[in-house]
Parts: C-alpha cells; structure tokens; sequence
C-alpha cells in the first residue's frame, strides 16, 4: 500500500506521455517512457539482442536488457549448481 497524497502521485504519473496515437500511457520517468514505446516498434527493432543461449528463445531490445536476463539464468544456475 502507497502512503496517501493521491493527488501528488497523479501528478508524477502524468508527467511522460506516449504520443503513439491510441495508447496514452503515462509514466514517471523518461526511460520507462523511452522502454515503453518500444512496444510499438516493429518486431526487428524489438529483438535486435537474441539469447546466444542453446534452448533459449527469448531476445530483447537492448544489450542491457540481454546483459540482465544472462546475469539471471547464471545466477539462477549456480544456486542449482549447474556450473
Ligand atoms: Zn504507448
Ligand atoms: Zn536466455
């Protein structure tokens, strides 16, 4: 649960609006908005950084983003002891 001021918190919400037409969301800081719109790029742009993992599918828009989900699968893996 947020403490109260409503009213506040609206504001910030407000501040960072997708102009893509028909969508209208807002968020609170410029690089979620910028994360965002990335929804509405095409498929290639999306998934430009592939997993260079074997059976794994999944592929992202940044290498920050594929940096983070390796980090992950690694750290996930070692508390399995896989390596
Ligand atoms: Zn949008
Ligand atoms: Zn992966």
């Amino acid at each position: 649960m947020e403490p109260a001021s409503m009213d506040d918190s609206m504001d910030d919400l407000r501040r960072y609006l997708c102009d893509i037409t028909g969508c209208g969301k807002t968020f609170k800081r410029s690089g979620h908005l910028k994360r965002h719109k990335l929804v509405h790029a095409p498929a290639a742009e999306r998934e430009r950084y592939p997993c260079t993992q074997t059976s794994c599918s999944k592929s992202y828009s940044t290498k920050y983003d594929l940096a983070a989900h390796i980090r992950q699968v690694r750290s996930t893996a070692k508390m399995y002891n896989f390596f």
